[in-house]
């Protein structure tokens, strides 16, 4: 180590190259220019020096969030769910190409969300393009206007603004992405399977379970996996919530497609068994599946066949969300949990033996591979210094009163969980509401 940085971190606990252990870190120019021995000599302008009571995380990356701006700003916004993020130790997110108006499916709309987001972010963001009917032809003009990669869904959005492809589109699409160099990301419900069952009514939570069944997963993940398997495409299932089909997705793997998968915390912690019926903040799609479902969703994870897990934060109004009907019909279907994620989660990876070491790799270092964030994810020499301090074994009571987020309804009023988030950095700073410094992340510039 040396002299002359501009901040010297020295934690007694940090998770670098996949374990934890003891550091010090030299930051230069917002970046991470050397990581060293806990007792290394190295100087700096400032210094942090942390404690074991807080480990020190990589900055996390969320792959999976909607800021609905512009647009809808009465639902969410970049300021508020930055806010959010940074609350909730995460110094990179990524927005999905719809719920804001435009939908990010052409180069103006991605002009428009930069202007929209510009000045606003606590956190550096980056975008989603949008791959609906008909545009197949401007995903190179999207991609080169800056965005990480592409997302389609093959069921019903909810938006009239973005339609669904068909397996022939997404296989199309692959192949066009498969020659950029970045993946497709697939909400995968099949549309032929839901148009065959009636959508659910009234407040019942089983009733709204069984009309968005697990063969609707089941059917349009193996659609996705040949749909790779053909083209040599890389897709990637956002959301996972059928256990079901992580047998087909790990010997696909096996056998060298290119498809992978992300699940997120309300799968991770909820169960249908316990959402009481009327009980909407808790409606998602796909939704929230059986205990046993759960479990089998955590074996997933721990045999490395899905790698990610990112929010979705897909927030909305607290009047969509039906509340004082409790209709899962009308309910708006998504949570928002960009500030939880990370107590959510390492709450019951602990309970299962989980380590913070995995819970980095699964909520940082793997997210910004897949949007291709080379900098990313990482206490690594050459990384973007952003980190997370975070106490592991602080007890938290969920107070929505204290979340960011625009509209702060959540399903996890209430709970207490393990692990409270101290501190943000991003670029080696302090995170500060009054001064925002979140950058724009395009490809490109973005990658190595
Ligand atoms: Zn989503």
């Amino acid at each position: 180590m040396a002299e002359g940085y501009d901040l010297v971190i020295r934690a007694a606990r940090a998770i670098v190259g996949g374990e934890e252990s003891s550091c010090c870190i030299g930051v230069t120019a917002g970046r991470i220019a050397e990581v060293g021995a806990y007792s290394a000599p190295a100087v700096g302008a400032s210094a942090l020096d942390l404690g074991d009571d807080v480990v020190l995380l990589p900055g996390l990356v969320d792959s999976h969030v909607h800021v609905c701006e512009p647009g809808h700003t009465d639902w969410e916004g970049f300021a508020a769910a930055t806010r959010a993020a940074a609350a909730g130790g995460i110094t990179t997110l990524v927005d999905m190409p719809l719920d804001s108006v435009p939908v990010t499916v052409d180069p103006a709309a991605v002009t428009a969300k930069r202007r929209a987001a510009d000045g606003q972010c606590l956190v550096d963001v980056g975008f989603w393009g949008g791959v609906v009917p008909g545009n197949l032809g401007r995903l190179p003009d999207l991609h080169q206007a800056g965005v990480l990669g592409f997302k389609c869904f093959l069921a019903d959005s909810g938006s009239p603004d973005f339609p669904p492809l068909d397996a022939g589109g997404m296989a199309a699409a692959l192949r066009v992405l498969r020659d950029l160099g970045v993946p497709l990301l697939v909400h995968a419900e099949s549309a032929q399977a839901a148009a065959a069952i009636p959508e659910a009514t009234g407040r019942k939570y089983a009733d709204y379970l069984a009309s968005r069944p697990r063969g609707l997963e089941n059917l349009a993940i193996a659609e996705v996996i040949e749909a790779a398997r053909v083209t040599g495409g890389h897709a990637h299932v956002v959301h996972l919530s059928s256990s079901d089909a992580l047998p087909m997705i790990a010997t696909a793997q096996n056998e060298g497609v290119r498809v992978s998968a992300e699940t997120c915390p309300h799968y991770l912690t909820l169960a249908a068994e316990e959402i009481a019926d009327g009980a909407t903040a808790a409606k998602c799609s796909p939704p929230v599946r059986e205990a046993a479902n759960r479990e089998l969703l955590w074996a997933g994870l721990r045999d490395g066949i899905v790698d990610l897990v990112v929010s979705d934060h897909s927030p909305c109004t607290a009047d969509m969300k039906e509340l004082a009907s409790g209709d899962f019909g009308r309910a708006w279907g998504g949570i928002s949990s960009l500030q939880l994620g990370l107590p959510l989660v390492w709450t019951e990876a602990s309970r299962r033996g989980v380590s913070l070491a995995q819970v980095a790799t699964w909520m940082a270092a793997r997210p910004a591979e897949l949007a291709g964030l080379h900098r990313k994810g990482q206490i690594r020499a050459g990384f973007d210094a952003d980190f997370c301090v975070f106490a592991p074994d602080a007890p938290v009571t969920v107070d929505p009163a204290r979340l960011h987020h625009r509209n702060p309804v959540t399903p996890y009023a209430g709970w207490d969980l393990r692990g409270e988030v101290r501190a943000t950095l991003l670029g080696g700073e302090p995170v500060d509401p009054a001064r925002p410094r979140g950058r724009f992340l395009a490809w490109g510039e973005a990658a190595r």
